[in-house]
């Protein structure tokens, strides 16, 4: 009976978790959730501080990118959450919405009901704000927001120097304005991550009509017709098949779901045919659009380093800057996270003490694609987000490193340093930043937009995401996203599920 359900979700993350709290609230709609990673006991999940640690973990698929041109063609680590919870379970707990035009963006580029105002109630009642009710805040939902009580001196620093460069101050990123420096909020709850399994599926988790099956990769999405009626599952033992009255949802991460369609014969029918896949349905804007953001740690040598609490997520302190000369039609153009040891692609290389102010192109131009290395469905897919090729991102880099340097220049922060450590005080020119920044940044682990929402030949899914072309199979999750948001990518992403379960909802009353 449990391998039969209304509605099949595949992939217990960000958003799959939500969907199945939330459409299993109706004790009638027969849920299964199928994830391949299982709940976790680790301190590497639980402790905010030990995120970085999760690197050679059971919770991590680590991939990896494809040589990237861009960047002294090196390959590019790339976690993606294995476990309840999904990248939720992973990540390192900033809570950033983006900002409100990028949803009105996403609209104007043909998705209805994608405007700030469609989806500011969805991000309202994902919240329990440490801010309380307000018009931009909810209070009582599933996911705690909390902010940084006691930051790491050194953030505390890199706030008031970069103050003193003129930033001004800014206390809530969701707030009316994203502009300034300040301290992120977080998704801690108790001082513990508060990760999607916490907040929406362990409480969820006791419903007979939710079928949670851990430990269990979808293999192939099954077709009568033109209808999605089933998914082939490999739950460690035994191949199954789980029947979906209604609806499969394919939630796998912008990484896994195209690859689980391109398996599942839906896709650009050459590159199928290369792999000897039967072709189900042409669809060759799977896996394309592929956008992420990157980063460029811009590191300084510490006269002394400071511990950070238990409960630090460690890239404590943020920034938003708007260029003087803005190419962009609305937003700000550069990120900014403020770490008070050494950051991860850094201690790898054995250099310690250190912070680092780490520089992201807020909507980066650069795009790429996921694709199958083979047919079988344990093989990784091929990760190439192609980064650095729209040289616009490169000159935004360039300008973010020039004024991370400024605000380590300036004190209280100064006074903390002793030197810079990469780029290094050789890299003064924009050709030397440029080769600098080529050899020394990574991702963001923000990848989106590899199902593209929209209209055209270079989307996917339809603005209820509805896979264009074929009945009973939505995609939600990061995929989705028609432009990546000009943040981190987390909250989106719930309240897209938000949103979603309500569209399944009004679709199968
Ligand atoms: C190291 C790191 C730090 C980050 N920090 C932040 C941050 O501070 N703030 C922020 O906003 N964002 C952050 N992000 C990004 C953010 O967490 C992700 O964008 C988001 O969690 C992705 O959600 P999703 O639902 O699209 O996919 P995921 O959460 O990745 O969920 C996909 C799920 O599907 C499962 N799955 C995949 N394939 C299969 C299959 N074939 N069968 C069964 N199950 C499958 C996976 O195991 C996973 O559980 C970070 C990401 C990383 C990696």
């Amino acid at each position: 009976m449990n391998d039969i359900a209304d509605i099949a979700i595949v992939g217990a993350g960000s958003a799959g978790c939500v969907l199945a709290a939330r459409l299993s609230e109706d004790p009638g709609r027969r849920v299964v959730l199928i994830e391949a990673g299982r709940q976790s006991q680790s301190s590497h999940v639980r402790q905010p501080n030990q995120w970085p640690l999760i690197w050679d973990d059971a919770e991590n698929w680590a991939y990896s990118t494809k040589l990237q041109a861009g960047l002294a063609l090196r390959a590019i680590p790339y976690p993606r959450g294995k476990a309840l919870g999904g990248t939720s379970a992973i990540n390192a707990m900033i809570a950033m919405r983006g900002d409100p035009m990028d949803y009105d963006h996403w609209r104007n580029l043909g998705n209805p009901g994608w405007g700030w105002g469609d989806v500011l109630p969805y991000f309202k009642r994902l919240e329990d704000h440490v801010l309380g009710p307000s018009d931009l805040h909810g209070t009582g939902g599933p996911l705690t927001i909390s902010a940084q009580n006691s930051p790491n001196p050194i953030t505390q620093a890199f706030i008031h120097a970069a103050m003193a460069c003129g930033h001004r101050h800014n206390p809530d990123f969701n707030g009316a304005q994203q502009d300034g420096v300040g301290l992120y909020h977080t998704t801690i709850r108790n001082g513990e991550r508060c990760s999607t399994a916490k907040a929406y599926l362990e409480p969820a988790m006791g419903r007979p009509n939710l079928h949670v099956i851990e430990g269990a990769r979808a293999l192939q999405i099954h077709f009568e017709g033109d209808r999605a009626v089933a998914i082939d599952i490999w739950d460690g033992s035994q191949r199954r098949r789980i029947h979906a009255n209604q609806e499969i949802i394919l939630s796998a991460g912008a990484i896994d779901t195209p690859k689980l369609l391109m398996l599942s014969g839906v896709g650009d029918p050459l590159t199928l045919q290369t792999h000897g896949i039967q072709v189900r349905h042409a669809l060759p804007a799977v896996g394309m659009n592929l956008c992420d953001h990157l980063q460029t740690p811009v590191v300084f040598a510490l006269k002394a380093p400071l511990a950070t609490a238990p409960t630090s997520i460690l890239a404590e302190g943020g920034l938003f800057v708007k260029r003087a000369q803005a190419l962009s039609e609305f937003g700000m153009d550069l990120q900014f996270f403020a770490m008070p040891q050494t950051p991860v692609p850094i201690a790898a290389r054995g250099v310690a003490p250190a912070m680092a102010i780490s520089v992201q192109a807020c909507r980066p131009g650069s795009r790429g694609q996921v694709r199958l290395r083979s047919s079988d469905p344990l093989d990784a897919p091929v990760i190439d987000p192609n980064y650095l090729s729209d040289p616009e991102d490169l000159a935004l880099q360039v300008e973010g490193v020039r004024i991370a340097r400024k605000i380590a220049d300036a004190e209280p922060l100064a006074a903390l340093l002793q030197s810079e450590l990469s780029p290094g005080a050789h890299a003064l020119s924009d050709a030397a930043l440029g080769v600098a920044i080529r050899a020394t940044s990574t991702t963001v682990w923000h990848p989106v937009g590899t199902c593209r929402m929209g209209l055209g030949d270079d989307a996917v899914v339809d603005a209820l995401l509805r896979v264009h072309g074929l009945r009973n199979l939505r995609v939600v999750d990061a995929s989705v996203m028609p432009q990546i948001t000009s943040a981190n990518t987390n909250l989106p992403i719930i309240m897209l599920a938000e949103k979603a379960a309500d569209m399944v909802q009004l679709a199968w009353p």
